[in-house]
């Protein structure tokens, strides 16, 4: 596997590509507005056969004994290892992202969790027994749950399509993927590598389509659980699909995240972690700290250190291009929707523009002037009640906001209904742990952000989701509790004891 070509993308049912119908979509590349692929949408006939097909894989792959499932899982990560850049640069062009960050982090960050998930599976066998007396004692199985249903967002799509699939397969499970219609290309590249790694046919399999296609997945009784990654409106609309049929949920939504800058912070390390708190990926990061809290008495020099920084580290252009680090947004749709932010914050919430606004960045040449690019926009001296402030805005946008004590800054950074991420910069690590346990938020950083690893369980509280993804806990999401109890002495007739 050289280059990857597209045409028509299929889904991957039963080990093999599959269509049955000939509606189709279209994928575009956001950095020219271009067309890459038109994409098989699935029928209610390909669903079908998705789910039956991983009904039945299930009987075998649930009962491998868990080093050898683990085994097959490592091989996959050592090929997406082996075929990093290559996709990567089908991700930069599906999303736009600068290559600079496709080939460093969203292939990586997804390999490893399938690492660490197989690693995990391999102690998938370990109950606990429980002595209840001479003669009976308890012991419990982890036993999988079935299939599982994957489905995916467009701003990390081969990460999200691992974190889901990675902890599902090691337990046992079999797996269904439905990526974003925006983003689908590599979820087909990740279907491939699996069986070459020897994954059984049917144990992955993949189904491409609009939201009704996932809505079909969600309602279906023989799907045991959904993981969901989406916009907070879509994911209730999941859990309650979900709930008709008992179903299992995890559900990854979205954040407006509050960066805690307090006055002895290191200014230097708090404003770089601020840039890439708001316009990696160009600031398409569900965990983005977009309500940027800073001290009174440093203020004026965050703002100033924070445009400087901006203006010579943010590198907008070709996102093939090895020296840009900063590329569209993912669709002309998303696009109007950030510019209609931008334009709020300007005209509504009259909030102060200090950098960036609704052209495109003066840096970019044709057939760049096309695409869908925003430049890094930051407004200054907001207040809570804005709505640039109070809503996920998905985009390249930070809001400062002024504080003149903890509590408050604590106060107004729990004032929202999402709780998915928070961060502190301080020197004074008393005060960063205070301020820790007091944020309502389920993913938090003390001097840095960002960083998300295998090890480390993420997950949004309040409307920023339900469970969560990495780390052991997100194995045992995947598996069901069997408690026996055995009596190996006389039975005791059960009116006796009465
Ligand atoms: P959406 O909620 O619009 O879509 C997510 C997925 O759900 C897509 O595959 C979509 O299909 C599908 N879908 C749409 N309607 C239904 C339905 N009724 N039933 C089942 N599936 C459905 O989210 P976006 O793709 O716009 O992603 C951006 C959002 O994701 C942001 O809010 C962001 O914060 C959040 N996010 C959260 C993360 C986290 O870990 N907490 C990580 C990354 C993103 P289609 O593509 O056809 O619309």
């Amino acid at each position: 596997m050289s280059e990857f070509t597209f045409t028509h993308q299929k889904h991957y049912i039963n080990g093999r590509p599959h269509r049955s119908g000939s509606e189709t979509f279209t994928t575009y590349n956001p950095s020219t507005g271009t067309p890459i692929a038109q994409v098989y949408t699935a029928t209610p006939e390909d669903i079908d056969l998705a789910i039956s097909t991983s009904l039945s894989a299930f009987k075998t792959w649930s009962k491998t004994p868990p080093i050898e499932r683990s085994r097959i899982l490592l091989r996959a990560v050592a090929l997406l290892r082996s075929r990093n850049d290559l996709i990567a640069k089908v991700e930069t062009l599906d999303t736009g992202k600068a290559f600079f960050e496709t080939s460093t982090v969203d292939v990586a960050t997804g390999a490893d969790v399938l690492e660490y998930m197989a690693g995990l599976g391999m102690a998938m066998g370990e109950g606990k027994t429980i002595q209840l007396r001479e003669s009976a004692w308890v012991y419990t199985r982890k036993e999988p749950l079935g299939v599982c249903v994957g489905i995916g967002a467009w701003n990390y799509p081969i990460q999200i399509a691992l974190w889901k699939c990675a902890p599902a397969l090691a337990a046992g499970n079999t797996f269904i993927f439905k990526p974003s219609e925006v983003t689908p290309l590599s979820a087909y590249i990740l279907a491939q590598i699996l069986t070459e790694a020897g994954l059984p046919p049917g144990v992955f399999n993949l189904v491409h389509g609009l939201g009704s296609v996932g809505a079909v997945l969600c309602a279906d009784p023989r799907v045991a659980k959904v993981s969901f990654t989406g916009q907070p409106s879509t994911g209730i609309a999941v859990y309650t699909a979900a709930a008709k049929t008992l179903k299992l949920v995890t559900l990854e939504l979205g954040g407006k995240s509050p960066f805690i800058v307090l006055p002895d912070a290191d200014l230097d390390a708090a404003v770089d972690a601020c840039v890439t708190a708001n316009f990696a990926s160009s600031g398409q990061v569900c965990t983005n700290g977009t309500r940027v809290f800073v001290h009174a008495d440093i203020f004026d020099r965050f703002e100033r250190l924070l445009v400087h920084k901006v203006k010579t580290g943010v590198r907008a252009g070709d996102p093939m291009d090895r020296d840009v680090n900063f590329g569209p947004v993912v669709s002309k749709q998303h696009y109007e929707k950030v510019l209609n932010y931008i334009r709020h914050g300007i005209n509504e919430d009259k909030a102060t523009l200090l950098l960036g606004g609704v052209e495109k960045p003066s840096s970019l040449r044709a057939p760049f002037t096309s695409g869908y690019y925003i430049t890094p926009t930051v407004f200054t001296d907001c207040n809570d009640t804005m709505r640039i402030v109070r809503e996920e805005i998905f985009g390249p946008v930070a809001c400062l906001l002024r504080f003149s004590s903890v509590e408050e800054a604590i106060a107004r950074a729990n004032d929202t209904e999402l709780g998915l991420a928070a961060g502190v910069f301080t020197r004074d690590l008393n005060m960063a742990h205070k301020v820790m346990a007091e944020v309502h938020a389920g993913i938090c950083w003390i001097n840095t952000w960002g960083e998300s690893p295998a090890q480390m369980p993420v997950g949004g509280w309040g409307y920023s989701g339900v469970g969560f993804e990495n780390g052991a806990e997100a194995l045992r999401q995947f598996v069901k509790n069997k408690s026996v109890l055995v009596e190996n002495g006389e039975v005791v007739p059960a009116f006796a004891k009465l």
